[in-house]
């Protein structure tokens, strides 16, 4: 948690007349968008009616959440989110650690004059004027309920604020089954149902949202699942020219990589797409344990995140990004 000194200069900050922007990494997640949102709704209870930013547009399924439409993204645009920051006072930097994390609009946050504060959960951060950096919390959701109430401001957790943090706390722990889930994560859980989320509408909007052909996709990429290295290690990958086949959706590719990890004996699963707009590969890794994916990623695919989920890229193509991978695990020591 920030200290008390940061603390209380952060609240002199959060004033009505100060612009305040909220901004979240790129390919943005439940957690992403739910931190965000829940913090916003929060900040109305002071006045404070703060912008969020994100650098792409973010999956249907998380636009239920209340004003999830007025969320500025800044691909479709570009001229109005550079005037925001150009503007702002204060910048939220919520479930990220790095501004290579945010495409082009690093850039201008990095030459803004703004406080800028983040709140975040993943190995590594950077320098920024306030961090609030936990990698022991499952949510950036969870971490914006601890600051809030470090603030004293539990009580500006509204209904609205209450179902994006739960959103995000139910997403980024896998519906509350990850490692770091804790008693705490549960209490603060039981603290947000008593405010107004609604177990059951937060689950079935995020989640039960499969079209058919989202379907018939996750049958073709399981039906060629793979597992190597003593039935250790699963790996999973799709085709761009696949992917408008079954007429692709953002978000529509989100999970699968969890189902490497169902797999009996499977410590790690890796899932490989091309991109369905640039030429280059990504990569999802989930993995069990101590088996760093995160260090992996990062010294092997350009990538990074959390111990047990990380991500990745590869700029080969996808035949021999499968293939580097095969070489590179086998050598592996885990
Ligand atoms: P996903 O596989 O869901 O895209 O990402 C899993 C986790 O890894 C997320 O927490 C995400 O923020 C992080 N992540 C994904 N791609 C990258 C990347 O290219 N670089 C870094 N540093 N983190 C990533
Ligand atoms: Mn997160």
């Amino acid at each position: 948690m920030f200290s008390n000194q940061e603390l209380s200069e952060i609240k002199k900050l959060l004033q009505p007349d100060k612009e305040i922007v909220i901004v979240t990494h790129y390919n943005p997640d439940g957690d992403a968008i739910g931190s965000s949102l829940g913090l916003k709704h929060a900040l109305k209870n002071l006045g404070i009616d703060a912008t969020v930013v994100v650098p792409n547009d973010f999956p249907k399924f998380l636009k239920w959440m209340p004003e999830a439409k007025q969320v500025m993204v800044s691909e479709f645009k570009r001229k109005k989110v550079a005037e925001i920051f150009h503007n702002a006072d204060v910048i939220f930097c919520l479930d990220f650690n790095t501004l290579s994390r945010i495409g082009f609009i690093g850039e201008w946050i990095a030459r803004s004059s703004a406080a800028k504060i983040l709140i975040d959960h993943h190995q590594m951060p950077e320098e920024f004027d306030y961090v609030y950096s936990d990698t022991s919390i499952p949510a950036t959701c969870q971490m914006v309920y601890h600051f809030l109430e470090a603030l004293g401001l539990e009580e500006c957790i509204s209904e609205d604020s209450a179902r994006c943090l739960y959103t995000g706390i139910m997403t980024d722990t896998g519906g509350f089954r990850f490692r770091s889930t804790s008693a705490t994560t549960h209490r603060i859980v039981a603290n947000l149902i008593e405010k107004g989320a609604d177990p059951a509408q937060i689950t079935s909007d995020t989640w039960d949202t499969n079209t058919v052909s989202r379907l018939h996709l996750l049958s073709l990429v399981l039906s060629r699942i793979e597992v190597v290295k003593d039935g250790t290690v699963a790996i999973l990958w799709l085709k761009r020219e696949e992917m408008e086949r079954f007429g692709f959706e953002k978000g529509a590719t989100e999970g699968f990589v969890n189902y490497g990890l169902s797999v009996l004996g499977v410590k790690m699963s890796a899932f490989f797409m091309e991109d369905i707009q640039d030429d280059f590969i990504k990569i999802s890794f989930r993995s069990k344990d101590d088996l760093d994916v995160n260090l992996f990623s990062r010294s092997y695919f350009s990538g990074g995140g959390h111990i047990n989920a990380a991500g990745g890229r590869s700029e080969l193509s996808i035949e021999d990004t499968l293939e580097r991978f095969r070489n590179i695990i086998e050598k592996e020591d885990f």
